[in-house]
């Protein structure tokens, strides 16, 4: 399990990290709410302990923003002693609890627990395709573990063809879902397949199971490998 503390407090920071460190969690720690926002846009974690008081980026700001990114694991906030319109806005802005400064680290170990285990019934966040792992909230992909580096298109277009898998997906299709250009728009042929080539290198290459196929004069379609 791995948690991300966004916390200024460079002692609470420290305690928090090591008290959970303690009970076997991974941790990461950051100071400011820029940096929070962006490791917990670009790497999976499975909660969030958010300080609201943040130099900057407030962890208000920080959290609907990121819930307005579609990100849904659990967020408890670290609120101020009697800072009840905090309380209040946190939790409009989507956070799922919050405890209040000072807290005893059992307390909040506690409402982590409780936190994960209600957090095993959000619904599915993931696409598969055989091997081929998509976190449609991260934008992590993985293949048999390695991860991919995708392009923001480059993901975009993987990411049509898995929720489409096993079915054939046009040319014309993708240049309406992925480049969002209508059908008369100037013909986005040699564009989109210049981005197929260039996942099949990163997604199919590295590995005997091929699974984009070309299907010919018709488009594309992401499958399983039939063995
Ligand atoms: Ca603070």
């Amino acid at each position: 399990m791995r948690i991300l503390v966004i916390e200024d407090e460079p002692k609470v920071g420290r305690a928090v990290r090591e008290g959970l460190q303690a009970e076997g969690y991974e941790v990461e720690l950051t100071a400011t709410g820029e940096d929070g926002f962006f490791r917990a846009s670009s790497q999976p974690f499975d909660l969030i302990v958010l300080d609201v008081m943040l130099p900057g980026r407030d962890g208000i700001e920080v959290l609907a923003a990121l819930r307005k990114g579609g990100l849904r694991i659990p967020v408890l906030l670290l609120t101020a002693k009697d800072a009840i319109e905090d309380r209040v806005s946190g939790l409009d802005s989507g956070a799922d609890d919050y405890l209040v400064k000072p807290f005893a680290f059992a307390e909040l170990s506690a409402r982590i627990r409780a936190l994960l285990r209600r957090g095993k019934a959000e619904p599915v966040v993931s696409l598969q395709v055989d091997t081929l792992e998509m976190d449609v909230v991260t934008h992590t992909v993985t293949r048999a573990g390695q991860r991919i580096e995708l392009t923001a298109r480059e993901y975009e277009l993987l990411e049509f063809l898995a929720r489409n898998k096993d079915r054939v997906v046009s040319r014309e299709m993708l240049a309406r879902e992925v480049w969002r250009e209508s059908a008369r728009a100037t013909p986005l042929d040699n564009v989109i397949d210049v981005h197929i080539a260039r996942l099949r290198r990163k997604v199919d290459d590295p590995f005997d199971r091929k699974l984009l196929h070309t299907v010919r004069g018709v488009g594309f379609t992401l499958r399983e490998a039939s063995s």
